[in-house]
């Protein structure tokens, strides 16, 4: 006698949907017969990693036989001198997606709501909806969060609310006073989550200092990433600070050793390598200045960006013009994959020459999509 698996797994998991990744480069490379394609999918950093920290990871890989720091202490202290916490306000992960799901186990159960705008980082809902709660989306208003709206949508089963700032995939800020009137307002029982995967790439001096508001005594979580500015997304590390009480759950619910320490190594390295973080920074300011002025040119509405990546509207379809480009060897994200209307795509900011090829490229399929490609 067989028996279906799907039949057997928690509702709440065969309700769901698996996060689309972008398609392996060196998949598109071999079908294409290229060398080079170009990645702008999954806002990476071109640069690449700090040398310093390649070198850090290098010499931590040769100890590969034993067991990580399964506390982290040496990138948890690192980290408390960043930021001004102590390091029992910080928690590690592998990737801020860890995290996530952490947070969510912790503390969403059947049936429990939890508040994010849309369109947002997907891995909320799916998470959400994989434990059996309730996603209560609310939609944005432009492409920003709505946050007067996402306080009406709490009521007495929310659980936690998400707010990604700036927003994947909008780019868009909630400002520090939208921020402090919101924060103020979200009752006691909520978990306020404040994704910040992007934080390092904001030159707005009106992005909040949540770090600032974990003197109330609320539950408030941020979260960052080395996936990002850090260049360190194939190596998995990420980190929430929290209050230490809350910091503490973390530690009820992850596998020993989350987080290699090659993973470690290189995020210390990483944060005292200040100047690859400046080049980092000045890549992506003078990619999206490019991008922001070149895209609409060829007709497309470049919306303006606090993170590494521009959301394009091409005011029709934009999945023709994906295969189009990654037959062209070029990757960027169709926004169906997170759940937004067909006409949007999603644009990592890359090197200087990746994005000039970019343009050429999109100039050429657009003119073919006039022609019919579409
Ligand atoms: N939050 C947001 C808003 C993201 O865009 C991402 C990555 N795309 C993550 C979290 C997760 O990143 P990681 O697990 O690599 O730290």
């Amino acid at each position: 006698m067989s028996c279906d698996p799907l039949d057997l797994v928690r509702p709440g998991v065969r309700a769901s949907r698996p996060f689309v990744a972008g398609r392996p480069v060196e998949d598109l490379e071999r079908e294409l017969g290229i060398t080079r394609a170009v990645e702008l999918m999954a806002n990476e950093n071109p640069l690449g990693p700090s040398p310093r920290a390649l070198e850090a990871a290098a010499v931590a890989v040769a100890g590969a036989n034993r067991y990580p720091d399964g506390a982290g202490l040496a990138l948890r202290r690192r980290l408390a001198r960043e930021h001004g916490v102590t390091p029992g306000m910080i928690a590690l992960g592998a990737g801020s997606n860890e995290l996530l799901a952490l947070l969510v186990r912790l503390f969403v159960g059947p049936g429990d709501e939890v508040v994010c705008s849309d369109p947002t980082f997907v891995m909320y809902g799916i998470l959400v909806r994989a434990q059996e709660g309730v996603v209560v989306a609310v939609p944005s208003r432009g492409l920003a969060h709505d946050l007067e709206a996402m306080l009406a949508a709490i009521g007495p089963c929310t659980r936690m609310v998400f707010v990604c700032n700036p927003n994947n995939p909008t780019g868009t800020l909630v400002d520090r006073d939208a921020w402090a009137r919101f924060l103020e307002r979200v009752p006691p029982h909520v978990v306020v989550v404040s994704d910040e995967a992007y934080h390092e790439y904001v030159d707005d001096p009106a992005y909040p200092r949540t770090i600032d508001d974990l003197a109330r005594k609320r539950p408030l979580v941020i979260l960052r990433t080395f996936s990002k500015l850090y260049a360190l997304a194939g190596l998995r590390i990420g980190y929430a600070i929290a209050r230490p009480e809350v910091v503490a759950l973390f530690d009820r619910v992850r596998v020993p050793f989350n987080v290699s320490a090659p993973a470690q190594a290189a995020a210390v390295a990483a944060l005292d390598d200040v100047a690859h973080g400046e080049r980092s920074r000045a890549l992506v300011r003078a990619g999206k200045a490019l991008l922001l002025t070149a895209l609409p040119e060829l007709g497309l509405v470049a919306h303006p960006s606090h993170t590494n990546f521009v959301l394009a509207d091409l005011g029709r379809d934009a999945r023709p013009v994906c295969t189009a480009l990654a037959q062209r060897g070029i990757l960027v994200r169709a926004m169906t994959t997170f759940g937004m209307a067909p006409n949007y795509m999603r644009i990592t900011i890359g090197s200087a020459d990746e994005n000039r090829t970019l343009l050429a490229a999109l100039s050429t399929v657009l003119g073919g999509t006039a022609a019919g490609v579409a």
